[in-house]
């Protein structure tokens, strides 16, 4: 059996290791420490001077982005319908009701227009929502341009999950300094990693201490004990962020990587007919998080599924793409603007391997297997 092909595996450069072990030597294990506050200013210097609060999980940041927007029990929340529950998971831990809009086609992302009608007609009944999550998928911004306005237009503010989208411009402006408030995802499977962590990010510096005043169990400035709040122990530890320092050392050559590996894709399968990948829309700049290719079923016998258990008999790691959230028992209840351009789009797609440690030889032997395994 030939060594196993990852999606998308860490990739550390060494000097993690390193600044881990000088958090040791100075004892600065717990809690937070001075790698957190170096990993924050790092991260907000890279997005256009933001104010970051570093935390445990990219679902916590989310999380704590509809808290510091005041969403409270039976607000509605709009949501991007193809994206992975966490997103929209977050609604729910507020106990608020999500509402999902569809995609577009030619994007993937959340669909501008179909979030415009259903603002206008949610004015006339009298029912806004009271925050809208707009999800930069796969690494690709959402269209700001024009959801921005939409939503200014009735003070509804938006939430920009950016967790796979670290280092992705639109019209030369960062993911994640688009919403009022964001967040982003250092798991072990993003552009970069601290094995498991996240991070809060606002240009309204109020927002970020709220968000990290929730993060550590809300407590307040006295010498003792006193709540006046519900907290959460949010926080990133000193550990992990010193793995983020070293991480950011190395995040431009990440992304360069992962758009190289997607040009290789393209290169060698997209002159395939039936085969097509994740579109890139004008004024975007994608960190090409993860490859997502589409089979025209069409064109191709075989199904994603066909296709994702063949690759695995060559040892070759392949993912389906986030399954509709419209299509999962558990948010079956909520209601759906549209659904049927992402869910097309789920049942043709399939997630390469992406990750930025790919050498060109393994990504042919990824290439020959889908070659040979669709092909055939
Ligand atoms: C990874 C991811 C998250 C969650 O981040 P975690 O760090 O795993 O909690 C949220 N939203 C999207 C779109 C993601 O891809």
């Amino acid at each position: 059996m030939q060594e196993r092909i990852f999606l998308s595996p860490p990739h550390m450069c060494g000097i993690e290791e390193k600044f881990v072990s000088d958090a040791f030597a100075s004892n600065w294990i717990a809690p937070l420490g001075p790698f957190v506050d170096r990993f924050e200013q790092e991260l907000g210097a890279y997005l256009s001077d933001h104010a970051v609060c570093a935390l445990a999980s990219g679902t916590s940041a989310l999380h704590l982005g509809l808290l510091t927007l005041g969403i409270q029990k039976d607000d509605r929340v709009y949501c991007s319908d193809f994206t992975f529950s966490a997103s929209c998971n977050i609604i729910r831990y507020c106990s608020a009701e999500p509402v999902f809009i569809d995609s577009e086609k030619d994007s993937w992302q959340m669909d501008p227009s179909l979030l415009e009608e259903k603002l206008a007609q949610d004015a006339k009944a009298g029912k806004l929502p009271k925050a809208v999550v707009v999800v930069d998928l796969y690494g690709i911004s959402a269209d700001f341009a024009r959801i921005q306005p939409i939503c200014a237009k009735y003070d509804i503010p938006i939430l920009e999950d950016s967790a796979e989208a670290l280092g992705s411009t639109r019209d030369g402006r960062q993911c994640g300094t688009f919403g009022k408030v964001s967040g982003f995802s250092f798991n072990g499977n993003k552009i970069i990693t601290t094995s498991g962590g996240g991070a809060l990010v606002s240009a309204d510096r109020d927002i970020v201490q709220k968000a990290r005043y929730l993060a550590t169990q809300a407590r307040e400035k006295r010498p003792y004990y006193h709540h006046i709040t519900i907290g959460y122990n949010y926080r990133l530890s000193n550990l992990l962020a010193a793995v983020g320092c070293g991480q950011m050392t190395v995040l431009k050559d990440r992304i360069a990587k992962r758009r190289a590996i997607f040009d290789r894709y393209v290169e060698q399968l997209g002159n395939i007919e039936g085969i097509s990948f994740m579109p890139e829309p004008k004024g975007a700049c994608s960190n090409k998080w993860l490859t997502v290719m589409n089979i025209d079923p069409k064109v191709f016998k075989k199904n994603p599924e066909d296709l994702r258990q063949a690759m695995e008999t060559d040892n070759i790691e392949t993912r389906w793409a986030w399954k509709p959230m419209h299509m999962q028992p558990i948010f079956e209840p909520c209601e759906c603007i549209g659904g049927s351009v992402c869910e097309d789009i789920f049942n043709k797609s399939l997630c390469l391997p992406s990750g930025s440690s790919l050498t060109e030889d393994q990504q042919t032997r990824v290439c020959e297997a889908i070659r040979k395994h669709l092909l055939s």
